[in-house]
């Protein structure tokens, strides 16, 4: 696959604040958040989409959930948060390196599912 910005910024090509980090992923704020919280959990492993995920990832993906509900925790959010990973064009995804979205800090009703997040 093409490097993008989250293989740079994971490896620190990038200079970029890690909210966390450990050998398989990091966790940075988005830059054009989408809620008052808006952080992404982005694996080392630059798997471009979660359908390209093979069962070999299977210990990665479960990672990158814990991980993002204790992110959540230590951001004050664990209570009330939304998490996305938009998959494929038409789904949204505009960087092609999986990254999950923790949204939070506005109210997450049926109707905002979809909306404010390309
Ligand atoms: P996607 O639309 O692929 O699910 O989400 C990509 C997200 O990455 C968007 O919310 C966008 O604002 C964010 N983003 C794109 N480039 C950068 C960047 O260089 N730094 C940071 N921190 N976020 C980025």
């Amino acid at each position: 696959m093409e490097d993008t910005i989250f293989g740079k910024i994971s490896r620190g090509d990038i200079p970029t604040e890690f909210l966390y980090e450990d050998d398989q992923c990091v966790v940075i704020r988005d830059i054009h958040p989408q809620a008052p919280t808006h952080v992404l959990i982005i694996p080392r492993k630059p798997i471009p989409r979660l359908v390209d995920a093979g069962a070999d990832d299977q210990a990665l993906l479960g990672h990158l959930l814990l991980v993002a509900g204790r992110v959540a925790e230590d951001l004050g959010v664990g209570d009330a948060f939304r998490l996305v990973i938009n998959n494929g064009e038409g789904g949204g995804q505009t960087v092609f390196h999986l990254h999950l979205h923790i949204l939070a800090g506005r109210e997450m009703t049926e109707g905002q599912l979809t909306a404010g997040l390309n």
